[in-house]
């Protein structure tokens, strides 16, 4: 199997494709106006104590000066440990102006408030936290498995012992961590010591306020994540990212190095390698088969719901055989869509009806095949009474829609218009209502072009008849900013 990822940076968002034999499978998306500071560790230097409120201001090189609150202090041993004999929640105990501080960001600056401060210091991975300021070790509460919790925490105890880290600190086993290997563990292990050696030698030399660790960009978490060794290569498109990720390549991820190139095509990398398209696709409801079958794959609150259907007439003879290549097929596509478009939650899959009992088995061992593949946990849980596939897919980022796209102004979500016709009849009802209750002899309709042009055209009779009855002028107006939905009526 031949992975690449392939990086497309701009100064106002970074994409991430993972391609696998030539098909896009994930895409990242990261703009850079929805990054803040929250999780970034400073050095600071306190400002002002306010023992008033318990609280202290600390400047940390951002524009406003940000807030330090005393329960949020920790008091530390001399190994930098969490030390609960000296807690104290009097602020002038810890804090005092001018002394320098190491901190992490809460919660971003909003408006006039400047960022809320913590002392207590973490730093994640995909599958792990770091708290190298306590030594408790801990496993999410979302794994609810006992056997799986216990397995986790004796994996991390071994790899903790392998890359000799048994003082590194208090480690959490994240949800994402479920099911994973000493390997990855192990991965996030030496990621984690590296890293966290750095910001504790800067953090030493700090002599003024200071960003210490900033969480990764995403074409460098990406990297992180998922340089597996199935990735042959990584294309990043900019000059300036890829001396970046070469840099941060070789000090934390030193066995990427060697795969990372720059890209200096003409044509546009996402465009190459068709990334560009599979977005646009991944956008739209319906997914064309090359059999001439089809996908709809619909996204509600409560689930995604993809229908399978075959394209045009399908022959007599050969019938149970097209029906089954097409439901194959579709298992490929489907599995794919769920990555691309990154759709989480229940999804229920009505696979075209199959006769043949072994046919419906294919399918469904084709259909575990293709989700093991997929990096997101999964877990197909069965096939209802109607022959429904039902499953679960998890997610931990935002759907490609949601990302890219916001509810439709015109239709409010719901995908549909009232017709032209229903609208029309629904202004004849009001012109009765305005009419009896109004004494003035001319109304005008303001409404979309394709209403007032069905009024004029197709209902011109109907309207003759109504301006007759109520004895009143009805004049029109064609408003290009309406919808099709929206008309007033107006008494002149
Ligand atoms: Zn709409």
């Amino acid at each position: 199997m031949s992975e690449e990822i392939l990086v497309n940076v701009t100064p106002m968002e970074t994409r991430v494709a993972v391609v696998d034999n030539g098909a896009t499978q994930d895409v990242h998306i990261e703009r850079t106006v929805n990054r803040g500071i929250a999780g970034n560790i400073y050095a600071g230097k306190v400002v002002r104590v306010l023992p008033g409120m318990q609280a202290a201001f600390v400047d940390i090189g951002v524009e406003r000066t940000s807030f330090i609150h005393a329960s949020d202090i920790v008091s530390l041993d001399s190994k930098g440990r969490e030390d609960n004999s000296r807690n104290s929640d009097n602020i002038s105990d810890h804090l005092h102006e001018g002394k320098k501080v190491i901190v992490q960001v809460t919660k971003d600056p909003l408006g006039s408030k400047g960022a809320r401060l913590t002392s207590q210091l973490s730093v994640s991975t995909r599958y792990l936290v770091l708290m190298p300021q306590t030594d408790h070790i801990g496993v999410s509460q979302l794994i609810e498995d006992p056997v799986e919790r216990e397995r986790l925490q004796a994996l991390l105890a071994q790899g903790l012992a392998a890359e000799d880290m048994t003082d590194a600190g208090g480690f959490i086993l994240r949800t994402a961590a479920e099911g994973v290997g000493l390997e990855e563990i192990s991965a996030d292990l030496r990621f984690l010591k590296r890293l966290w050696a750095a910001v504790s030698r800067r953090a030493r030399a700090a002599s003024k306020a200071e960003l210490l660790y900033e969480d990764l960009p995403l074409h460098l978490r990406t990297v992180r994540d998922l340089a597996r060794s199935s990735v042959e290569r990584i294309y990043i498109d900019s000059r300036e990212s890829h001396a970046a990720l070469q840099e941060f390549c070789s000090e934390y991820v030193p066995e990427v190095s060697s795969r990372l190139e720059h890209y200096v095509g003409e044509r546009p990398l996402f465009d190459m390698h068709g990334v560009e398209d599979e977005i646009q696709r991944g956008l739209g409801r319906k997914v064309d088969l090359k059999s001439g079958g089809y996908l709809i794959l619909d996204q509600t609150e409560a689930m995604t719901t993809i229908d399978v259907n075959t394209g045009s007439f399908v022959g007599r003879s050969n019938q149970a055989e097209t029906i089954l290549k097409t439901n194959l097929e579709a298992v490929s596509a489907l599995a794919r869509q769920l990555r691309v478009r990154n759709l989480g939650g229940i999804i229920i899959i009505d696979f075209i009806d199959m006769a043949d009992a072994e046919h419906r088995r294919q399918v469904h061992r084709t259909l575990e095949k293709a989700m093991q593949r997929d990096p997101a946990r999964n877990q197909i849980t069965g096939v209802s009474e109607l022959g429904l596939v039902e499953m679960t897919r998890k997610r931990t980022r935002e759907s490609l829609e949601r990302m890219l796209c916001e509810e439709c102004p015109v239709c409010q979500g719901r995908g549909v218009l009232k017709t032209a016709e229903t609208v029309c009849y629904e202004i004849f009802r009001e012109i009765m209502r305005d009419a009896r209750a109004y004494e003035n002899d001319t109304l005008m309709v303001l409404a979309a072009q394709s209403v007032v042009d069905r009024l004029l055209d197709e209902e011109s009779a109907n309207l003759s008849d109504l301006e007759e009855f109520i004895g009143k002028t009805i004049s029109f107006r064609a408003e290009p900013n309406y919808s099709q939905e929206h008309f007033d009526i107006i008494l002149l």
